[in-house]
C-alpha cells in the first residue's frame, strides 16, 4: 500500500532515508522528510502537482526531519501551498522548525495522539500514535493508520514491536505492517534486527509484514526466504 522515496537507514544514504507515501490525484501522505527526502520528491516530481500535503512525522533524528523545513518553505513560497504537519509533540516541532526559519504561520500543525482528516480524494484517514522503544535522548512514535478500508502499522524506528500490535497481526485486524529492520544484532541496539523480527513473527504472518529502513548489513534475499517483504525504492 506505502511507496517508499527512500529505504536506508541513516547512515546508509545510498538507498536514501527512509521515508514512505501515499499519492491520489493532487494528495499526498508522507511520512518523515529525513535530510535525503526533498531531493528524492524533487527527483520524482512528487511535490509539484499537489495541494492537500500530509506530513506525518514519526521523530526528530535527522534521517527523519533533517530536510522538513525545506519541503515547508518550497510549498510556502514556490507552490504557494500550506504543509499539513502531523506530529503528538506540537511544542518541540513548532520549536526545532522556529529555529531554522520555518515560522508557523508557513504550516498548518496538527497535533495529537488521535487523528482524523477527511481529504477529497483519499477519503478518511485517520491516525493513531503509539510511543516506541527506539533511543533514550528523544520521543520516538510508531502508529496505526487507517485510509480506506486498509489498516496499516508503520514503526517508525524502534528496536521491538509492541504485543498489542503483534496480537493485531495476528487477529487480522492490520493489513500490512511496516517494521524498521537491520542486519546488525546487539545489545541496545535502536532499530529491530532482522534476528529478533523472525522471533517475533510466526511464518504465517510474515506476508503482511514488510522490512525497512535497511543498514548494509541486511540481505534483500534473505528477507524473502524467511517470508517477509521488503520495501522498494519507487521509481
Ligand atoms: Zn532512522
Ligand atoms: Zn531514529
Amino acid at each position: 500500500m506505502l511507496k517508499f522515496a527512500g529505504i536506508g537507514s541513516a547512515f546508509n544514504t545510498q538507498l536514501g532515508n527512509t521515508s514512505a507515501f501515499v499519492k491520489k490525484e493532487n494528495s499526498l501522505i508522507l511520512i518523515d522528510c529525513g535530510g535525503t527526502v526533498f531531493h528524492r520528491l524533487q527527483e520524482l516530481k512528487l511535490l509539484d502537482t499537489i495541494k492537500n500535503l500530509y506530513i506525518i512525522i514519526t521523530h526528530m533524528h535527522p534521517d527523519h526531519v533533517g530536510s522538513l523545513g525545506e519541503v515547508i518553505l518550497y510549498n510556502y513560497y514556490i507552490l504557494k501551498n500550506k504543509v499539513n504537519l502531523i506530529y503528538p509533540n506540537k511544542e518541540h516541532i513548532v520549536q526545532f522548525l522556529r529555529s531554522i526559519g520555518v515560522v508557523k504561520d508557513m504550516y498548518h500543525i496538527i497535533s495529537s495522539n488521535e487523528i482524523k482528516i477527511q481529504d477529497e480524494n483519499l477519503g478518511k484517514l485517520s491516525i493513531e500514535y503509539i510511543p516506541v522503544s527506539h533511543v533514550d535522548t528523544i520521543e520516538t512514535y510508531g502508529f496505526m493508520m487507517q485510509l480506506d478500508t486498509k489498516t496499516i502499522y508503520y514503526s517508525g524506528d524502534s528496536n521491538t514491536i509492541d504485543l498489542q500490535i503483534l496480537n493485531k497481526l495476528e487477529k487480522g485486524e492490520i493489513d500490512s505492517l511496516y517494521q524498521d529492520t537491520c542486519g546488525l544484532d546487539y545489545e541496545g541496539n535502536p532499530h529491530l534486527s532482522f534476528n529478533k523480527l523472525k522471533e517475533l513473527i510466526r511464518k504465517q504472518y510474515r506476508d503482511r509484514v514488510y522490512c525497512m529502513h535497511f543498514d548494509k548489513h541486511l540481505d534483500r534475499a534473505e528477507i524473502m526466504n524467511e517470508g517477509f517483504n521488503a520495501a522498494e525504492i519507487y521509481g
